[in-house]
């Protein structure tokens, strides 16, 4: 998911939402939408699909206020449906507060029950509501206290925007998990899940929210304040490889330039005799010219993407995956004719993709197919918001390297090692779980693990 907020009075909060948004469109195309608060009273609108499609001008005309926060949504707890979608927006004792969370909990189910047994109703069955519940029964001074409290009880995963009585309010996890950034327009603040949003407003960036803080932004400004100690800095790993948009800086690394820093190790770690280095568009763009770059092998483009398909990843069902894959690439024998080609993607999860695409590179009449890939081989599923799959989904956690070269069809099949990956993002401690099993936090217990809320 991506979350964005706003606090500018002087200044249409709104439609830079919706701006924003649009620029955090590649982190959840479910349901959009927007929550905006005159400093007392919270109105929103919220739908399925992508932000082009869930906003019209007059929708967005009608939203004016203070303060705005949105939420872009692809579902890693809870089903696709409206009700699930975000930002929350809620009356409690003090008023009204509105939230919109990226990151799954890890203790969803436990909290929930525990909030159940005091008569506390849900009426969406995702994790965030939780979080919602927490904080207004933890309410009795001020906000941010409550929040220090929520955040005691809240195991897993979370970057979240909320604004209640005239602030808006910014918290990351302890673990930095989700990435979560600060940027300043026209002398007032905002807050995003990634740089590329601020770019858009034209806003500047200020600084990434740290492991554990909460951001404060009210008409006095700016302040910070450390909620929970920060724990060992656990970023994710796959905002780089894969999930986060190029042009973005998250935690001082650039993504586009981690990604080429892998195709350079990657080169260094499987020097392959070849004709073409050509990347599986985009998301293994910057690592093929990262390998070109550093084998001297030429970059070509053999795949075409067409541009009108969205990310084949963040559809519900694997049916609706696979048919996307089809419309979405299509291979160029122009290029691929004759050649013994490399070919560079981010990361295999389900193995769909691939098998799929060294079909079409060897029918559009390459010699050779050689797939290397800029991550390690995902062997665990992720329980901190990015879709890969529950375990049995997982090839490489079904297959060894042989047998998934086998069923992808490629003539040789490399991935990146872990060393490679953290020399690539600068020796940085990230978060590998998806790789190693290692998790940096908790993990669900069987039972709520079981259980899709
Ligand atoms: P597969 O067909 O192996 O399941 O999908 C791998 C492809 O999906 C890669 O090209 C990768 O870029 C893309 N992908 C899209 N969304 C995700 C995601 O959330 N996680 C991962 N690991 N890969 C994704
Ligand atoms: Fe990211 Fe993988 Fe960790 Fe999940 S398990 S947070 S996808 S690195
Ligand atoms: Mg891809």
């Amino acid at each position: 998911c991506g979350v964005f907020g706003i606090y500018a009075p002087e200044l249409e909060v709104a439609r830079l939402t919706y701006y924003a948004l649009y620029a955090l469109q590649h982190r959840g195309q479910e349901s959009a939408g927007i929550a905006v608060s005159d400093g007392r009273k919270i109105d929103g609108h919220k739908g399925m699909g992508l932000v082009s499609e869930v906003f019209t001008v007059h929708q967005l005309l009608k939203l004016t206020g203070k303060i705005a926060i949105g939420h872009v949504r692809y579902s890693t707890t809870g089903s696709s449906l409206l009700s699930n979608a975000q930002p929350l927006v809620v009356h409690y004792q003090q008023g009204m507060m509105a939230l919109a969370h990226n990151g799954n909990l890890t203790n969803a189910l436990e909290l929930r029950e525990e909030l159940g047994k005091d008569g506390v109703v849900f009426q969406t069955t995702i994790d965030s509501e939780v979080i919602v519940k927490m904080i207004a029964r933890y309410r009795r001074t001020n906000l941010e206290d409550a929040l220090v409290k929520t955040m005691l009880d809240l195991q897993g995963a979370y970057a979240l925007v909320i604004t209640a009585e005239d602030k808006l309010i910014g918290v990351r996890d302890p673990y930095g998990l989700r990435p979560l950034c600060i940027g300043q327009v026209g002398g007032r603040y905002c807050i995003a899940s990634e740089s590329c949003a601020l770019d858009t407003i034209g806003a500047e960036f200020v600084r990434d929210v740290k492991p554990g803080e909460i951001i404060t932004i009210d008409e006095e400004g700016l302040h910070a304040r450390q909620g929970l100690p920060a724990q060992k800095f656990a970023g994710c790993a796959f905002e780089y490889i894969y999930f986060a948009r190029p042009d973005s800086t998250i935690d001082q690394i650039n993504v586009t330039e981690s990604r080429r820093q892998m195709g350079i190790e990657l080169a260094r770690e499987c020097p392959i005799d070849a004709d073409i280095v050509i990347p599986v568009p985009d998301s293994g763009m910057s690592a093929a010219l990262g390998y070109s770059e550093e084998s001297g092998i030429p970059f070509a483009q053999g795949l075409l993407k067409n541009r009108y398909v969205g990310r084949t990843f963040i559809q519900p069902t694997q049916e609706m995956r696979e048919v996307a894959v089809r419309l979405k690439l299509n291979a160029n024998a122009g290029v691929l004719k004759g050649k013994r080609v490399i070919m560079i993607d981010d990361s295999i999860v389900r193995g769909t993709t691939s098998s799929r695409l060294v079909d079409l590179v060897r029918k559009a009449g390459a010699t050779e197919v050689h797939l290397l890939i800029s991550s390690p081989p995902v062997t665990y599923p992720c329980y901190y918001g990015i879709d890969t799959a529950e375990r049995e989904k997982l090839i490489a956690a079904q297959l060894d390297n042989e047998g998934i070269r086998e069923f992808i069809g490629a003539d040789s099949l490399h991935y990146l090692t872990p060393e490679g990956l953290i020399r690539a993002l600068g020796g940085r401690s990230v978060c590998l779980a998806c790789f190693s099993g290692d998790y940096p936090a908790s993990v669900p217990s069987e039972r709520s693990g079981k259980l899709n809320l």
